[in-house]
């Protein structure tokens, strides 16, 4: 079997031009492991944490206690003492320390405790749900009885719809002023400004929870303050911040593992007067812009699939144009004006082109 997912894993090298992902997540089959290992051995390995519930609840039976405590160790930004500890005084309290289900599970807790993985990025993927979505999604537009064509013909057009969800998607963020709700405003318009809207409402969270915060103590070695900070009415509670006036970095190591600030850096930016997220803490992935920086960059890199960028420029056009025309057509009195624009528009890009393709040639 590891033979046959080393074939499909280098068909996908294939695809990807040779690129290998930077993480993995799969339902922990044994020869799918190893042939990850061998073929992406770079890549960062996590199970699916979908699967670990269903298999908790499958193999620790009748302790509700303990698949509440499963997932909160699984899932919470714990450092890898506290992980340590909750474990063990989890399992006492549930009765479960010689469970052979539970005692793999613990075995392999780099694999899927959030506090072993806190170094590694993963997309903020931690189920399997995105490719089952999309399975779900083929299946209906598949018939059982379809022959190969069909299939081919459906396959194609399913791909087309999931694609303008994207578009629908991308339009969307740009279109919507964030209402500001937090203590720091400043922050938070900058942050509504350059994250799409779904990684804004995560950003915001994070610059809620700056409020909970109280500085311990400060100390400063050679330019380098560290903030040891903890929470309100919650003494145990110790998070570190080091600025050396440039970068923050978080013992947490949110933004390593999800790619977004966490409340400690909100806290430290504001004691330190930083109104900006600074750049080195901004994921191009996150932004809005994040599309048009690929294709403006892409344009000038030879490895990169030509049909590719012209397919997502195409998209990028349809997706402005057609929002334009929609709004457009409902206005009276404005098409004669609109249509001279639009092709006064037509004339200068062309005159531009044509510019910037005599500039190359020379
Ligand atoms: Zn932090």
């Amino acid at each position: 079997m590891t033979e046959t997912y080393k074939w499909v894993l280098r068909c996908f090298l294939e695809c990807m031009e040779g690129k290998q992902p930077k993480a993995v997540v799969t339902n922990g089959d044994g020869a799918m492991r190893e042939a990850i290992k061998q073929i992406f051995p770079d890549a960062n390995h996590r199970l699916c944490t979908w699967h670990l519930n269903k298999n908790a609840s499958e193999n620790v039976k009748n302790r509700n206690n303990f698949l509440d405590g499963f997932s909160k160790v699984m899932y919470s930004n714990f450092t890898i003492d506290e992980f340590e500890e909750y474990w063990s005084q989890m399992i006492k309290e549930n009765g479960v320390q010689g469970h052979p289900w539970v005692v793999k599970t613990y075995e392999n807790r780099s694999l899927w405790a959030t506090a072993y993985l806190r170094d590694n990025f993963f997309g903020r993927i931690r189920t399997m749900s995105q490719y089952e979505a999309i399975n779900a999604i083929i299946k209906s537009y598949v018939r059982k009885q379809g022959c190969i064509f069909e299939f081919m013909n459906n396959f194609d057009q399913a791909t087309r719809d999931y694609r303008n969800n994207e578009l629908v998607a991308d339009f969307k963020p740009s279109s919507i002023d964030p209402v500001l709700s937090t203590q720091l405003p400043v922050i938070e318009s900058h942050a509504g400004k350059i994250y799409t809207a779904k990684l804004f409402k995560e950003v915001r969270h994070e610059i809620l929870k700056a409020g909970e915060l109280i500085v311990r103590d400060k100390s400063e070695v050679g330019g380098r303050k560290t903030y040891r900070l903890t929470k309100f009415c919650k003494d145990g509670y110790e998070r570190s911040v080091v600025y050396d006036g440039s970068t923050f970095k978080c013992s947490c190591k949110r933004f390593e593992s999800r790619g977004i600030p966490c409340s400690h850096i909100f806290y430290v930016m504001k004691e330190e007067h930083v109104d900006r997220i600074p750049s080195n803490l901004v994921l191009t992935r996150w932004t809005k812009d994040a599309k048009i920086q690929f294709l403006n960059s892409s344009n000038c890199n030879d490895n990169v699939d030509l049909n590719m960028i012209a397919e997502a420029c195409f998209g990028s056009y349809c997706m402005v144009l057609t929002e334009f025309c929609k709004e457009a057509s409902k206005k009276d009195g404005v098409y004669a004006q609109i249509m001279e624009d639009l092709m006064q528009l037509k004339k200068s890009i062309a005159v531009k082109m044509m510019m910037q393709s005599v500039h190359k040639s020379q």
